[in-house]
């Protein structure tokens, strides 16, 4: 059911921190429903809320 929520925009994020990369771009976040990733750091792609 959360599918359906992921398809119109409704991400189910949950922050994550790659200890990798460090720095503000460690951070991120990732949709715990469909596995997506995304930065939490600058603003929002236009368009990156609509799928791909
Ligand atoms: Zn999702």
């Amino acid at each position: 059911m959360g599918w359906i929520l992921c398809h119109v925009g409704r991400h189910l994020w949950h922050h994550e921190r790659n200890p990798e990369v460090g720095g503000r771009e460690a951070d991120y976040e990732v949709c715990l429903r469909c596995g997506k990733e995304r930065p939490v750091y600058g603003p929002p792609a236009p368009g990156s809320l609509i799928g791909m």
